[in-house]
Protein backbone atom coordinates (compact mmCIF):
# COMPACT_ATOMS: atom_id res chain seq x y z
CA UNK A 1 0.00 0.00 0.00
CA UNK A 2 1.36 3.37 -1.10
CA UNK A 3 2.62 5.57 1.81
CA UNK A 4 -0.05 8.15 3.42
CA UNK A 5 0.11 11.43 1.50
CA UNK A 6 -0.90 14.83 3.32
CA UNK A 7 -2.58 16.92 0.83
CA UNK A 8 -2.66 20.01 2.17
CA UNK A 9 1.33 19.86 2.60
CA UNK A 10 2.57 17.54 -0.39
CA UNK A 11 4.26 18.65 -3.15
CA UNK A 12 4.72 15.98 -5.46
CA UNK A 13 1.22 15.58 -7.50
CA UNK A 14 1.97 12.53 -9.02
CA UNK A 15 2.72 10.80 -5.65
CA UNK A 16 -0.41 12.45 -4.38
CA UNK A 17 -2.44 11.58 -7.48
CA UNK A 18 -1.57 7.99 -6.90
CA UNK A 19 -1.98 7.88 -3.29
CA UNK A 20 -5.86 9.14 -3.66
CA UNK A 21 -6.21 6.53 -6.62
CA UNK A 22 -5.59 3.63 -4.46
CA UNK A 23 -8.19 5.11 -1.54
CA UNK A 24 -12.01 3.81 -1.38
CA UNK A 25 -14.61 6.63 -1.55
CA UNK A 26 -15.09 6.68 2.18
CA UNK A 27 -10.87 7.37 2.98
CA UNK A 28 -11.01 9.85 0.23
CA UNK A 29 -13.61 12.00 1.99
CA UNK A 30 -10.73 12.54 4.96
CA UNK A 31 -8.94 15.00 2.10
CA UNK A 32 -11.93 16.45 0.90
CA UNK A 33 -11.22 20.73 1.56
CA UNK A 34 -14.87 20.59 3.11
CA UNK A 35 -16.98 18.62 4.92
CA UNK A 36 -19.83 20.16 3.61
CA UNK A 37 -19.71 18.63 0.19
CA UNK A 38 -22.55 17.88 -1.92
CA UNK A 39 -23.21 13.79 -2.13
CA UNK A 40 -24.91 12.50 -5.61
CA UNK A 41 -27.77 11.14 -3.89
CA UNK A 42 -28.62 14.85 -2.72
CA UNK A 43 -29.34 16.59 -5.93
CA UNK A 44 -32.48 15.30 -7.71
CA UNK A 45 -33.09 13.82 -11.17
CA UNK A 46 -34.47 16.44 -13.88
CA UNK A 47 -37.27 13.99 -13.94
CA UNK A 48 -38.04 13.99 -9.88
CA UNK A 49 -37.56 17.85 -9.78
CA UNK A 50 -39.59 18.19 -12.56
CA UNK A 51 -42.35 15.70 -10.76
CA UNK A 52 -42.07 17.59 -7.26
CA UNK A 53 -41.84 21.37 -8.86
CA UNK A 54 -44.90 20.78 -10.78
CA UNK A 55 -43.36 21.82 -14.22
CA UNK A 56 -45.40 22.38 -16.63
CA UNK A 57 -45.04 21.15 -19.89
CA UNK A 58 -44.70 23.26 -23.34
CA UNK A 59 -46.78 21.35 -26.43
CA UNK A 60 -43.97 22.37 -28.44
CA UNK A 61 -40.95 20.23 -27.73
CA UNK A 62 -37.19 20.21 -29.77
CA UNK A 63 -36.69 16.16 -28.77
CA UNK A 64 -39.45 13.78 -28.33
CA UNK A 65 -40.02 12.82 -24.67
CA UNK A 66 -37.18 10.42 -22.90
CA UNK A 67 -37.73 9.01 -19.36
CA UNK A 68 -34.78 6.82 -18.97
CA UNK A 69 -32.82 10.53 -20.28
CA UNK A 70 -34.47 12.56 -17.91
CA UNK A 71 -33.35 10.24 -15.08
CA UNK A 72 -29.39 10.98 -16.58
CA UNK A 73 -29.69 15.21 -16.05
CA UNK A 74 -29.79 17.61 -13.62
CA UNK A 75 -30.02 21.05 -12.87
CA UNK A 76 -28.23 22.09 -9.53
CA UNK A 77 -27.93 25.24 -8.52
CA UNK A 78 -24.95 25.73 -6.21
CA UNK A 79 -21.06 25.66 -5.80
CA UNK A 80 -19.37 22.77 -8.48
CA UNK A 81 -16.33 22.68 -5.68
CA UNK A 82 -19.12 21.20 -2.97
CA UNK A 83 -20.23 18.23 -5.49
CA UNK A 84 -19.21 14.77 -4.88
CA UNK A 85 -18.96 13.01 -8.63
CA UNK A 86 -16.57 11.37 -10.66
CA UNK A 87 -15.45 14.29 -12.63
CA UNK A 88 -16.10 18.50 -12.47
CA UNK A 89 -15.59 20.34 -15.28
CA UNK A 90 -13.82 23.25 -15.20
CA UNK A 91 -14.01 26.34 -17.08
CA UNK A 92 -10.31 26.93 -17.65
CA UNK A 93 -8.33 29.31 -19.94
CA UNK A 94 -6.08 28.43 -22.76
CA UNK A 95 -2.67 28.14 -20.19
CA UNK A 96 -4.76 25.66 -17.82
CA UNK A 97 -2.91 27.54 -14.81
CA UNK A 98 -6.07 28.77 -12.99
CA UNK A 99 -7.65 32.00 -13.40
CA UNK A 100 -10.91 34.21 -11.95
CA UNK A 101 -14.41 32.98 -11.66
CA UNK A 102 -15.14 29.46 -11.62
CA UNK A 103 -11.39 28.09 -12.76
CA UNK A 104 -10.54 30.04 -9.52
CA UNK A 105 -12.73 28.59 -7.10
CA UNK A 106 -11.53 25.14 -8.58
CA UNK A 107 -8.01 25.77 -7.92
CA UNK A 108 -8.36 26.71 -4.34
CA UNK A 109 -10.24 23.86 -3.36
CA UNK A 110 -8.30 21.30 -5.36
CA UNK A 111 -4.94 23.49 -3.54
CA UNK A 112 -1.79 23.81 -5.28
CA UNK A 113 -1.08 20.15 -6.49
CA UNK A 114 -3.75 20.42 -9.36
CA UNK A 115 -2.18 23.52 -10.69
CA UNK A 116 1.20 21.48 -10.75
CA UNK A 117 -0.38 18.41 -12.71
CA UNK A 118 -1.77 21.38 -14.84
CA UNK A 119 1.62 22.68 -15.90
CA UNK A 120 2.16 19.38 -17.04
CA UNK A 121 -0.84 18.91 -19.36
CA UNK A 122 1.01 22.43 -21.76
CA UNK A 123 -2.31 24.16 -22.00
CA UNK A 124 -5.43 23.66 -24.35
CA UNK A 125 -7.20 25.21 -27.49
CA UNK A 126 -10.28 26.49 -27.28
CA UNK A 127 -13.25 23.81 -27.25
CA UNK A 128 -10.88 20.81 -26.55
CA UNK A 129 -10.66 19.22 -22.98
CA UNK A 130 -7.71 17.74 -20.48
CA UNK A 131 -7.92 16.15 -17.59
CA UNK A 132 -6.34 16.06 -14.05
CA UNK A 133 -6.50 14.64 -10.61
CA UNK A 134 -9.05 16.30 -8.56
CA UNK A 135 -6.95 16.51 -5.36
CA UNK A 136 -8.90 17.91 -2.66
CA UNK A 137 -11.99 18.59 -4.29
CA UNK A 138 -14.98 15.82 -3.56
CA UNK A 139 -14.34 15.33 -7.28
CA UNK A 140 -12.12 12.56 -8.26
CA UNK A 141 -10.78 14.13 -11.30
CA UNK A 142 -11.29 17.59 -13.41
CA UNK A 143 -11.75 17.73 -16.72
CA UNK A 144 -10.82 21.37 -18.01
CA UNK A 145 -11.99 22.51 -21.43
CA UNK A 146 -11.51 26.16 -23.14
CA UNK A 147 -14.67 27.92 -24.57
CA UNK A 148 -14.99 30.76 -26.44
CA UNK A 149 -14.18 34.36 -25.81
CA UNK A 150 -17.56 35.56 -27.27
CA UNK A 151 -18.63 38.79 -25.62
CA UNK A 152 -21.28 39.44 -27.49
CA UNK A 153 -23.40 38.02 -30.22
CA UNK A 154 -21.50 34.63 -31.10
CA UNK A 155 -20.78 33.30 -34.44
CA UNK A 156 -20.78 30.16 -35.78
CA UNK A 157 -16.99 28.89 -34.90
CA UNK A 158 -18.07 30.38 -31.67
CA UNK A 159 -21.37 28.28 -31.03
CA UNK A 160 -19.23 24.90 -32.23
CA UNK A 161 -16.19 25.76 -29.91
CA UNK A 162 -18.90 26.19 -26.82
CA UNK A 163 -20.36 22.81 -27.86
CA UNK A 164 -17.16 21.17 -28.63
CA UNK A 165 -16.30 21.53 -24.83
CA UNK A 166 -18.99 19.52 -23.38
CA UNK A 167 -18.50 17.15 -26.26
CA UNK A 168 -14.70 16.49 -25.52
CA UNK A 169 -15.34 16.74 -22.20
CA UNK A 170 -17.77 14.00 -22.48
CA UNK A 171 -15.24 12.36 -24.33
CA UNK A 172 -12.98 12.15 -21.87
CA UNK A 173 -15.34 10.96 -19.50
CA UNK A 174 -16.40 8.35 -21.32
CA UNK A 175 -13.01 7.43 -22.02
CA UNK A 176 -12.10 7.28 -18.86
CA UNK A 177 -15.22 5.71 -17.26
CA UNK A 178 -16.11 8.50 -15.05
CA UNK A 179 -19.87 7.75 -14.96
CA UNK A 180 -21.30 11.35 -12.80
CA UNK A 181 -19.91 14.70 -14.39
CA UNK A 182 -21.31 17.99 -13.29
CA UNK A 183 -20.75 21.01 -15.76
CA UNK A 184 -20.56 24.55 -15.08
CA UNK A 185 -22.13 27.30 -17.38
CA UNK A 186 -18.93 27.52 -19.49
CA UNK A 187 -18.09 30.97 -21.46
CA UNK A 188 -21.28 32.49 -19.89
CA UNK A 189 -19.32 34.45 -17.63
CA UNK A 190 -15.82 36.44 -18.39
CA UNK A 191 -15.94 35.17 -21.38
CA UNK A 192 -19.44 36.93 -22.41
CA UNK A 193 -20.92 34.23 -24.07
CA UNK A 194 -25.16 34.99 -23.77
CA UNK A 195 -26.37 32.88 -21.38
CA UNK A 196 -29.84 32.10 -23.21
CA UNK A 197 -28.12 31.29 -26.40
CA UNK A 198 -25.39 28.92 -24.06
CA UNK A 199 -28.34 26.92 -22.49
CA UNK A 200 -30.14 26.42 -25.82
CA UNK A 201 -26.96 25.22 -27.06
CA UNK A 202 -25.91 23.17 -24.01
CA UNK A 203 -29.06 21.21 -23.64
CA UNK A 204 -28.88 20.42 -27.31
CA UNK A 205 -25.54 18.93 -27.31
CA UNK A 206 -25.85 17.33 -24.18
CA UNK A 207 -29.59 15.69 -25.25
CA UNK A 208 -28.13 14.25 -28.18
CA UNK A 209 -24.47 13.43 -26.69
CA UNK A 210 -26.65 11.01 -24.39
CA UNK A 211 -29.28 9.62 -26.86
CA UNK A 212 -26.00 8.21 -28.54
CA UNK A 213 -23.71 7.60 -25.32
CA UNK A 214 -26.55 6.90 -22.32
CA UNK A 215 -25.20 3.50 -21.10
CA UNK A 216 -21.83 5.51 -20.75
CA UNK A 217 -22.85 7.53 -17.89
CA UNK A 218 -24.98 7.78 -14.44
CA UNK A 219 -25.55 11.29 -14.47
CA UNK A 220 -24.89 14.78 -16.06
CA UNK A 221 -25.45 17.50 -13.82
CA UNK A 222 -25.68 21.08 -15.16
CA UNK A 223 -24.98 23.53 -12.49
CA UNK A 224 -25.67 26.70 -12.21
CA UNK A 225 -24.22 29.65 -10.12
CA UNK A 226 -26.58 32.70 -11.34
CA UNK A 227 -30.28 33.01 -10.34
CA UNK A 228 -30.35 34.50 -13.55
CA UNK A 229 -28.89 30.60 -15.26
CA UNK A 230 -31.54 28.95 -12.97
CA UNK A 231 -34.42 30.82 -14.31
CA UNK A 232 -32.86 30.22 -17.91
CA UNK A 233 -32.37 26.55 -17.33
CA UNK A 234 -35.55 25.80 -15.42
CA UNK A 235 -37.49 27.66 -18.64
CA UNK A 236 -35.58 25.84 -21.07
CA UNK A 237 -35.39 22.29 -19.84
CA UNK A 238 -38.78 21.02 -20.30
CA UNK A 239 -38.76 21.90 -23.79
CA UNK A 240 -34.96 20.13 -24.74
CA UNK A 241 -36.44 16.93 -21.95
CA UNK A 242 -39.81 16.93 -22.30
CA UNK A 243 -41.10 15.35 -18.79
CA UNK A 244 -45.16 13.89 -18.09
CA UNK A 245 -47.40 16.60 -18.26
CA UNK A 246 -48.69 17.07 -14.67
CA UNK A 247 -51.03 18.95 -12.73
CA UNK A 248 -53.27 19.78 -15.83
CA UNK A 249 -56.54 22.32 -14.76
CA UNK A 250 -57.75 22.51 -11.78
CA UNK A 251 -61.24 21.45 -11.26
CA UNK A 252 -63.70 24.16 -12.23
CA UNK A 253 -66.16 25.86 -9.85
CA UNK A 254 -69.43 24.75 -9.98
P1 LIG B 1 -15.77 31.81 -18.39
O1 LIG B 1 -14.44 32.49 -18.37
O2 LIG B 1 -15.75 30.51 -19.17
O3 LIG B 1 -16.87 32.73 -18.81
P2 LIG B 1 -16.44 32.09 -15.56
O4 LIG B 1 -15.81 31.36 -14.44
O5 LIG B 1 -16.20 33.56 -15.63
O6 LIG B 1 -16.00 31.33 -16.88
O7 LIG B 1 -18.01 31.85 -15.53
C1 LIG B 1 -18.62 30.64 -15.90
C2 LIG B 1 -19.81 30.37 -15.00
O8 LIG B 1 -19.35 29.81 -13.77
C3 LIG B 1 -20.63 31.60 -14.61
O9 LIG B 1 -22.01 31.26 -14.70
C4 LIG B 1 -20.26 31.81 -13.14
O10 LIG B 1 -21.32 32.43 -12.44
C5 LIG B 1 -20.09 30.38 -12.71
N1 LIG B 1 -19.37 30.14 -11.45
C6 LIG B 1 -18.50 30.93 -10.79
N2 LIG B 1 -18.08 30.32 -9.67
C7 LIG B 1 -18.70 29.11 -9.62
C8 LIG B 1 -18.71 28.02 -8.71
N3 LIG B 1 -17.96 28.02 -7.61
N4 LIG B 1 -19.49 26.94 -8.99
C9 LIG B 1 -20.25 26.91 -10.10
N5 LIG B 1 -20.28 27.88 -11.01
C10 LIG B 1 -19.52 28.98 -10.77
Amino acid sequence: MAAKVDLTTSTDWKEAKSFLKGLNNKKRREHYFTRDFIKLKQIPTWKEMAKSARIKQPEETVFPKDNHLNDKISLFRGDITKVEVDAVVNAANSSLLGGGGVDGCIHRAAGPLLKEECRALNGCETGKAKISCGYRLPAKFVIHTVGPIAQGEPSAAQEAELSNCYKNSLKLAAENKLRTVAFPCISTGVFGYPNDAAAELVLNTLHTWLEENKDKVDRLIICVFLEKDDEIYKEKLPRFFPVDACGGALPSRL
